[in-house]
């Protein structure tokens, strides 16, 4: 099978590498060309426009950033719609609004081209393993034919319902994750104040009910204060939002995402929106008055 992937940024080229490994005919386009470059250098072809990649696929992959790009390079006139072949199957892996995963799967319908939403979660370590947790939402049919293929990029690949259920479930995700760093700075913070190295109560908390997978990852980062992305405070701010729209489209209370939402715009308000989420350990500090590592008087 032909496979066409736009979008190279810190998941997409190392999604793109674990196709190559696994031998696919890959085709890639970004608008950056440096991240083009080094996946060709891996194998890849390389096309000159989503267009010109839709028309020579089978399946055509996004990994872009938000709602509007995957719109815009699917819907927009010339692309990815009015190239693609009917019977082309089209997976979205970026984490967007579902809202708009539906709206896009019904303009590709009216040409005969069948969609999944497929985000992830895992991060940019995970992506490069091969190990990322797949969500996806659409037919069981394409699912299946598609299943084999998201396999070589990650270890869990779930059908959780018709097209949107992937960025529903994506959003949930995104929920837990934020709301777990959020507490895990506001606690490591009071150790902090209170006299206690936040090492030992990371260490001596790990393995108990608190213990998770967000803490194995961000505790570490926060203690010696290293936000390099990751996964960008910008980005996370953008699914908070897309759960505001989403929850207000079903009626659904969110009083913690909208406190969260928040906490990481104030982030991106003192141009901190490029840092990892854990970065949110910023705002604790900036409430403190004080960093992590400086010890209590
Ligand atoms: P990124 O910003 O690093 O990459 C996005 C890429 O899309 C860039 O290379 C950009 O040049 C390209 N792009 C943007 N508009 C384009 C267009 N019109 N045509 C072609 N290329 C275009 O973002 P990322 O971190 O790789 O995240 C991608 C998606 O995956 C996001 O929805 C994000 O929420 C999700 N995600 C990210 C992580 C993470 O840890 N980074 C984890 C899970 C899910």
């Amino acid at each position: 099978m032909k496979i066409g992937l736009i979008g190279l940024g810190i998941m997409g080229k190392p999604m793109a590498k674990n196709l190559l490994k696994a031998g696919y005919d890959l085709t890639v386009f970004d608008l950056n060309q440096a991240a083009v470059d080094e996946v060709v250098e891996a194998g890849a072809k390389k096309a000159a426009s989503g267009a010109e990649l839709a028309a020579n696929c089978e399946l055509v992959l996004t990994m872009l950033p938000n709602s509007p790009h995957v719109k815009s390079v699917v819907l927009s006139p010339g692309g990815v719609r009015d190239s693609a072949r009917p019977g082309t199957i089209f997976v979205d892996m970026s984490s967007i609004n579902p809202i708009a995963s539906r709206e896009i799967a019904e303009e590709l319908a009216k040409k005969d081209i069948e969609m999944l939403d497929a985000p992830v979660s895992g991060g940019e370590p995970k992506a490069v393993d091969g190990t990322l947790s797949f969500m996806v939402g659409g037919k069981q049919e394409v699912f299946d034919k598609v299943k084999p293929i998201l396999q070589k990029m990650g270890a869990s690949v779930v059908l959780c319902g018709g097209i949107g259920a992937g960025n529903v479930t994506k959003l949930c995700n995104q929920i837990v994750v934020a709301a777990n760093i959020a507490g895990l700075a506001e606690a490591l913070m009071l150790g902090q104040k209170a006299g206690v190295n936040p090492e030992t109560i990371f260490q001596a908390i790990r393995g108990g009910l608190a213990g998770s997978t967000v803490m194995d990852a961000k505790a570490p980062m926060m203690i010696k204060r290293n936000f390099k992305p990751g996964f960008r405070i910008d980005l996370h701010i953008k699914d908070l939002n897309n759960v505001m729209d989403a929850a207000q489209s079903v009626d659904s209370p969110t009083p913690l995402s909208a406190q969260l939402l928040e906490m990481m715009k104030n982030l991106h308000c003192f141009g901190e929106g490029g840092l990892d989420h854990s970065g949110l350990a910023r705002y604790y500090e900036r409430l403190a008055g004080t960093e992590f590592g400086v010890p209590a008087e």
